[in-house]
């Protein structure tokens, strides 16, 4: 039997019909820049995130560095992050010229770990950029209070974490700010890239949504005066901001990015906003299934805190045999991957920031344990079945 790690094909048969209509109607309309279905979509992420502003971009990474920039940072500031994450995370923060600061992470829930956050922090500290990794949430309480503590803004990249909740709320509405990609294996994937910016600061949100339009037209005037504390009245025009009709597109206050959610994404998006519950419910009972049938295996299987509903982009087991594991599964025809390889404080690009191998021992001996075997939510009971019983024949 083959199975995928993601079964994206077997996702789009469940919404084919409807998905087709969608498109097909945008392709009609010709409106495939911020047209309708980009606005309801927004609103409807907003609401289903518990925010006031949703802002779509062109993917993940865009989102986080927009993010970044809406809080004020820039060159020369420190943002603190994990390095146990997709390398995003930590670009986002070079690109805008800051410096990631590095803190290892917790051995059970690979998640930044808060109690070694506060002797990272300098003077140049300006923001803690937790990442909900494989879908389950960092310890937000802990980081929100050591962020009220150090006036630090919190930027939740929860690129992986559509829907999952930490106390009651969702991933992306507790931070000052929160970032997600709809990359296509993501839980709300797209028919490419795409990505959005949530969060209840409306001068966050008027910022981000001047930077993904070139800083262009009334928010992008409104947007300077924010970042250069002026205060003045910014004169609107009738209903077409943020349009290709706007009338003050031509008039640019920030130098910007030319990064939006497609039309044509923004149809697909909503269709599958309404699945995403079910989804996640599904992904969630295939790990309940995994915690019980795996346990008796040697492998370490992921760990939930209580606080957390966790929505498992990923469902990662560690084994101090991986590349045999993973081989035996791939010759049964069991896809795994390996998430991840080499921690951000380890990667080539990163050796002028002076860390070496021992920094980050929780990170550093992760990378050589872990992997992911196939969680998604259209997996049948013969392909669940199947993994489980090819697992514990391999470990026999
Ligand atoms: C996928 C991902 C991103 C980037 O999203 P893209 O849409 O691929 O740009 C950022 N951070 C994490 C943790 C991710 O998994």
């Amino acid at each position: 039997m083959n199975i995928p790690l993601v079964d994206l094909k077997a996702q789009y048969k469940t919404v084919e019909e409807k998905a087709m209509k969608a498109v097909s109607e945008v392709l009609s309309s010709a409106s495939y820049i911020m047209g309708k279905d980009v606005t309801e979509f927004e609103k409807e992420f907003a609401e289903y995130i518990g925010v006031k502003h949703a802002i779509s971009v062109g993917n993940g990474t865009d989102a986080l560095v927009l993010a970044l920039m809406a809080c004020g940072i820039g060159e020369g500031d420190e943002v603190i992050t994990t390095p146990f994450t997709f390398f995003a995370t930590a670009e986002s923060i070079s690109f805008i010229g800051a410096t990631p600061v590095f803190v290892d992470v917790e051995k059970d829930t690979y998640n930044i770990d808060p109690l070694k956050i506060e002797e990272k922090i300098t003077k140049k500290t300006k923001a803690i950029m937790p990442v909900h990794i494989f879908g389950q949430p960092a310890k937000m309480d802990e980081i929100m209070a050591i962020a009220k503590k150090y006036n630090l803004k919190v930027i939740e990249d929860a690129a992986q974490a559509v829907g999952s909740e930490y106390k009651g709320k969702k991933s992306g509405a507790i931070g000052d700010v929160g970032c997600f990609s709809f990359f296509p294996t993501k839980n709300l994937g797209c028919a490419g890239d795409g990505g959005i910016i949530t969060t209840s600061n409306d001068n966050i949100a008027t910022i981000a949504r001047a930077l993904r339009t070139h800083g262009s037209g009334e928010n992008g005037q409104r947007a300077y005066n924010l970042l250069n504390n002026i205060n003045e009245e910014v004169k609107t025009s009738e209903g077409h901001d943020d349009t290709v009709y706007n009338p003050l597109k031509y008039y640019n206050y920030l130098i910007g990015f030319n990064t939006r959610l497609d039309t044509i994404q923004a149809a697909i998006l909503r269709i599958k906003l309404s699945n995403i519950d079910n989804w996640n419910e599904k992904r969630r009972e295939n790990a309940k299934m995994y915690d019980e049938k795996l346990k008796d295996t040697g492998l370490t299987l992921p760990f939930s805190i209580l606080e957390s509903k966790s929505v498992y982009n990923m469902y990662v087991v560690q084994s101090g045999n991986r590349e045999e594991m993973i081989n035996k599964l791939q010759d049964k025809g069991i896809s795994t991957g390996v998430y991840y390889p080499v921690p951000m404080h380890l990667q080539k690009v990163y050796k002028n920031l002076g860390y070496i191998e021992g920094d980050m021992p929780v990170a550093e001996y992760l990378a050589h344990r872990t992997f992911a075997i196939p969680i998604f939510p259209e997996l049948s009971i013969e392909q669940k079945d199947y993994i489980v019983d090819t697992i514990k024949d391999i470990n026999c």
